[in-house]
């Protein structure tokens, strides 16, 4: 809107109507104290102002519009009578948009100079508001940087805290930050620890997983800067996702040399329990045999049965030193499988029969379900009937009171499908993906059923040595079905 300021109503009524012809709003005021209030309360983008006025001229107008933030970039046009000294106009009014007409008015030149100003002000208006976002969006980026620092340093101080090593890097994997435990392994802050030449390289993190974004572990052993010394440490890279995208790892190398050392003494020890206690036993075996070809010939009954309840416990005894046997085997790598063609069909009768043979003291029938497999197997006959055995006594061991167990087999694509079912007591959904680990045991029934936690991930690495595949369906209190199957040929 434009303000008219004249003391003459008859020059604003002319001036009005041009302006108003050319589609301009106007306002207008008898005086400079008139003028003052108005702009005050309104917007304007562009004052006429007559500088001959009773009271306030139109200088001391404009002078005091110069003083206030609100109206100093209005521009003025002034109007006089005369041709007056321009340095007198700028005086004390620097918006740069000031000018002057003198009476009387050229309607052309007034409106070629309403319409530059005008015009001058729109362009000012838009100038402002990109300038008003522009600081907007500086302070919001400042307020954000400075949120993130704060983050950022919360987060290294976790990590300093912690008392692995620790560091973070980039989406490319250059190491952007360390905690201090890092330079009792590694010489840099940019250099990754020395890690043991017969180790998981840290190549391997950026060749793949850097890559892929997968998290990265490995049980790794690093050099102390100061003795020297490889310690076992497990290594964990994993990736820090923003919005879904990946932009950055955080890792930590946990210390895990004591409990290495642990490990090893117990396989060692295991390994040494169970070599020298074969020994006796295969002593006292052939005693008791020697005593229950005696006895026979004594025909005494009693003996005979404690003899023969002597021999089932030597069985037992042997068969939990072999698994021992077997663990320290797999911990060394040893166990390995022997494989040629044999007869799975009799294999799988015969286990049924020696396992109903030797649990006649149950009442439970062995069933089974499915096609008999006619082709023989290149497969370990005796590893084989190992598995078979273990997941048939365990059907037994841990269904107290069951009628049956099932035996299922199949042909599957190119492989022999088995598997034994039980209805006894289950495993919990949560504790089925362990029960093939070492030493595991379900607390729930580990107390009242006897064992060492260690047949079932005999039976595993006994699969993956033939190449097959294993694993455990089973609901609470229903039964479980513990299946495995390995290549036909
Ligand atoms: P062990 O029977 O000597 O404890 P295993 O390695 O054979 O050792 O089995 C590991 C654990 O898995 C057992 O302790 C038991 O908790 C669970 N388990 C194995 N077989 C069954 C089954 N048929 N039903 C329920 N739980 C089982």
């Amino acid at each position: 809107m434009i303000l008219i300021v004249d003391d003459k109503p008859e020059n604003i009524f002319s001036l009005r109507s041009l302006l108003e012809s050319k589609s301009f709003e106007v306002d207008t005021a008898l005086s400079g104290e008139e003028a003052l209030k108005k702009v005050l309360k309104m917007d304007y983008a562009l004052i006429i102002l007559d500088v001959q006025m009773p009271g306030m001229d139109g200088f001391e107008v404009a002078e005091i519009l110069a003083g206030y933030s609100k109206t100093k970039e209005i521009p003025i046009i002034f109007l006089s009578a005369v041709n007056t000294d321009k340095k007198f106009i700028t005086k004390g009014y620097a918006s740069g948009g000031i000018d002057y007409i003198t009476k009387p008015v050229d309607p052309d030149i007034l409106m070629l100079k309403v319409k530059t100003f005008y015009r001058l002000y729109e362009q000012t208006l838009a100038l402002n508001e990109v300038k008003r976002k522009l600081q907007l969006e500086v302070e919001s980026r400042k307020k954000v940087q400075e949120e993130l620092k704060v983050k950022v340093d919360f987060f290294h101080t976790v990590l300093e805290a912690i008392p692995q090593i620790a560091f973070t890097a980039d989406s490319l994997g250059e190491i952007t930050f360390v905690n201090e435990n890092w330079f009792k392994y590694a010489k840099t802050a940019i250099d990754f620890p020395e890690i043991h030449d017969g180790d998981t390289s840290i190549d391997t993190f950026y060749k793949e997983n850097i890559k892929s974004g997968e998290p990265f572990e490995a049980e790794v052993r690093i050099q102390n800067v100061d003795t020297k010394a490889y310690r076992f440490h497990l290594l964990r890279i994993i990736p820090v996702k923003e919005g879904g995208e990946r932009n950055s790892w955080v890792g930590t190398f946990t210390d895990i040399e004591d409990q290495k050392q642990i490990e090893n003494k117990k396989d060692e020890f295991l390994s040494i329990a169970s070599h020298e206690l074969k020994t006796p036993l295969t002593s006292i075996k052939a005693y008791i045999q020697l005593l229950e070809r005696m006895i026979v010939s004594s025909g005494d009954e009693k003996v005979s049965t404690y003899i023969h309840r002597a021999q089932d416990q030597i069985i037992k005894l042997e068969s939990l030193i072999a698994d021992l046997l077997d663990i320290s085997k797999i911990e060394n790598g040893k166990l390995k499988v022997n494989c040629k063609p044999f007869d799975l069909e009799s294999l799988i009768v015969n286990a049924i029969d020696t396992i109903s043979h030797t649990h006649q003291h149950v009442d439970v029938r062995i069933e089974r379900e499915g096609e008999p497999f006619v082709d023989e197997v290149n497969a370990d006959a005796i590893r084989i009937e190992q598995v078979l055995i273990n997941f048939l006594t365990n059907a037994i061991k841990y269904s107290p009171g069951a009628e049956k167990v099932l035996v299922k087999t199949e042909r599957r694509d190119s492989h022999a499908y088995i598997a034994v079912q039980d209805f006894g007591i289950g495993i919990p959904k949560e504790k089925q993906d362990y029960v093939f680990s070492k030493f595991y045991r379900v607390e729930e029934s580990s107390v009242k059923f006897q064992g060492l936690g260690i047949g079932l991930y005999i039976c595993a690495e006994i699969v993956r040595q033939h190449k097959g595949t294993y694993g455990v369906n089973s609901e609470s209190g229903e039964g479980t079905t513990f299946y495995f199957s390995i290549p036909l040929n």
